[in-house]
């Protein structure tokens, strides 16, 4: 028989650490959110040290959170990022996250690898909002980013997906400092 589904989760913590009413004005609050949500994974062991969120641009609602769940899901592409497209896109059952015209950003604490970078041209997201680099998760970290176009800002630009990144960075890099040093590195 072969395996025909799988089911991906977020770890069950994020209930009590999401109120599914928040709403966040602006960057700075967004971006404070998917850092909390990557140390509080770290934390709880559920995974690795990135956060994701998805936010109704203009009313700052929030739509669908992510964590890193690779390990404890045995699934490689379970990233922050993705995890939190597909919450987003089962909420509101929109592959294309802005189709109907509501302009979506994501804020993810650290840069976007090479598969969660296209998995963003697909999601229907408008604007992306970043912590850390990728160098700096390739400094703190052994995770390999993957990839890139030398001009991946500028490709996003030509898809009408705007970047702002070096939000909290400081203190999205803290959180991948915390998993570099940390004994348990296997989550
Ligand atoms: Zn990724």
């Amino acid at each position: 028989m072969v395996y025909a589904q799988v089911h991906l989760a977020l770890p069950a913590w994020i209930h009590e650490a999401v109120d599914p009413l928040t709403v966040c004005a602006d960057d700075t609050s967004k971006l404070a959110l998917a850092i909390e949500l990557s140390r509080l994974n770290v934390r709880h062991e559920t995974g690795g040290p990135f956060g994701a969120a998805v936010f109704d641009e203009s009313s700052g609602r929030l739509i669908g959170v992510g964590v890193n769940r690779v390990l404890p899901l045995a699934c490689s592409v379970a990233h922050a990022e993705t995890m939190a497209y597909m919450t987003a896109q089962a909420r509101t059952q929109k592959v294309r996250l802005n189709e109907d015209g509501t302009r979506i950003v994501l804020a993810t604490s650290s840069q976007p690898c090479c598969m969660c970078y296209g998995a963003t041209f697909w999601a229907g997201i408008d604007t992306l909002l970043i912590g850390a680099r990728s160098e700096d998760v390739m400094a703190l970290t052994d995770f390999d980013e993957g990839p890139l176009p030398a001009d991946w800002i500028g490709e996003l630009g030509k898809r009408g997906i705007g970047v702002r990144r070096d939000l909290l960075r400081e203190r999205a890099c803290a959180v991948l400092g915390e998993y570099g040093r940390s004994e348990h590195r296997r989550y």
